[in-house]
C-alpha cells in the first residue's frame, strides 16, 4: 500500500471513528463483491473524462448501523457503505421469500423470484446513487465552501431522516436522491424494453424506494426517529413522467404514466403492509399537508442554491 493510500483509509477511520472493511475478508463473500463492482462500474462510467477520474473511491466500513456517507479528502471523494447495510440483503431476501404470494397479485410479469432480485438491487443501488449524488454534484465541495470546519466534514444518509438539519442540506439530500432516482430510472431506459417491461421496472423502482424508507425507518427506531420523509412525491412522479416521455422507444402518453403511477403507488403501500406488518402511513406521513408544505419549501430552497452547488459538479471545468 502506498503512502497515499494509507493517508485515505487513515484519514477515513478518523474522521468516521470506524475501520474499513479489508478486501481480503470480503472478497470471497458474493453479496460484498456485486455491491462493490456496482459501485466500481458506476464510479468508472461517471468519472470517464472528467478531472475526477481515478479520483473517487469506493469503501466498506465496519459498522453495525444501516448507513452510507460521503466525504472529501484533500480532492478525493470518498464514499462508503457500512458492513450493517451489506448484511442487510439475505435479511431482506428472506423476509421476501416469506410473502412470495403478494408478488402473484403485484401485477407484474416477472416472477417472485425476479421480483425480489430487482427490488434488492435497487434498494442497494439507490443507497450507493445517493451518495453519488453528493459526491458527483458538488454537494460535498458547496458544503465545503460555507462551512467552516470543513475538515470534519462527512456526509452521512442517516441525517437524512432527522430532522435537525439545516435547509441547506434537507435540499442536497432531497437532489441527492432525485439524483439515484433519475439514474435508476435512465439505466433502464436505455435499454429496448417493452411499454409492459417499463412499467414492471416502474414499479419496482418505486417499491424499492419505499421499502429502503421503511427499512430505515425501522432500523433507525434506536436512534429517536420518528418521521421518515419519503421522497416519493409528485416531483418524482414528474420527473419519470419526463423521462419516459423524451424516450423515443415508447409510443406511450403522459397522462397514462400518470394515472399508472397513481394506481401503482396504493398497491405497493398494501403490499408492504403484507410484508412488513407496518403501515406505510404509521412510519410515512406522506399525505400530510405540513410534510408536502415542507417538500415544497425544500424544493424552492434547492432551486435558489442550485446554481451555486452544481458549479462544483464534476462535469463542471
Ligand atoms: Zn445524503
Amino acid at each position: 500500500m502506498n503512502d497515499k493510500e494509507s493517508f485515505i483509509r487513515e484519514n477515513i477511520e478518523q474522521r468516521t471513528e470506524r475501520k474499513i472493511l479489508s478486501e481480503e475478508i470480503w472478497r470471497d463473500n458474493p453479496v460484498y463483491t456485486i455491491i462493490n463492482a456496482y459501485a466500481e462500474t458506476i464510479i468508472l462510467n461517471e468519472c470517464k473524462d472528467t478531472k475526477y477520474e481515478g479520483n473517487v473511491r469506493f469503501f466498506f466500513l465496519i459498522d453495525k448501523q444501516i448507513n452510507a456517507l460521503s466525504m472529501d479528502i484533500e480532492g478525493i471523494r470518498v464514499i462508503c457503505m457500512t458492513t450493517g447495510t451489506v448484511e442487510l440483503v439475505p435479511y431482506l431476501v428472506y423476509e421476501m421469500r416469506q410473502c412470495k404470494n403478494f408478488f402473484n397479485d403485484y401485477g407484474s410479469d416477472m416472477n417472485p423470484d425476479e421480483i425480489i432480485k430487482e427490488l434488492i438491487s435497487y434498494i442497494f443501488l439507490h443507497i450507493f446513487l445517493h451518495e453519488c449524488g453528493h459526491v458527483f454534484e458538488g454537494h460535498i465541495q458547496y458544503l465545503n465552501a460555507i462551512v467552516l470546519d470543513a475538515e470534519c466534514l462527512t456526509y452521512s444518509r442517516i441525517d437524512h431522516i432527522q430532522n435537525q438539519i439545516s435547509m441547506d442540506e434537507k435540499a442536497l439530500e432531497y437532489a441527492a436522491d432525485l439524483y439515484g432516482t433519475m439514474y435508476l430510472a435512465q439505466l433502464f431506459l436505455t435499454n429496448s424494453l417493452s411499454r409492459r417491461e417499463v412499467l414492471d421496472k416502474i414499479r419496482n423502482i418505486y417499491a424499492a424506494l419505499i421499502f429502503l424508507y421503511l427499512v430505515l425507518a425501522v432500523f433507525s427506531k434506536d436512534k429517536g426517529v420518528d418521521e421518515v420523509c419519503v421522497p416519493i412525491t409528485s416531483r418524482i412522479n414528474e420527473m419519470l413522467t419526463r423521462v419516459l416521455a423524451d424516450a423515443t422507444v415508447f409510443n406511450i402518453e403522459v397522462g397514462d404514466i400518470q394515472t399508472i403511477l397513481q394506481e401503482i403507488y396504493p398497491a405497493i403501500a398494501i403490499a408492504l403492509y403484507r410484508i412488513t406488518k407496518l403501515k406505510s402511513e404509521d412510519l410515512v406521513d406522506y399525505k400530510n399537508k405540513k410534510f408536502l408544505r415542507e417538500m415544497e419549501e425544500i424544493d424552492n430552497h434547492w432551486n435558489e442554491i442550485k446554481d451555486k452547488v452544481l458549479k462544483f459538479s464534476i462535469w463542471e471545468d
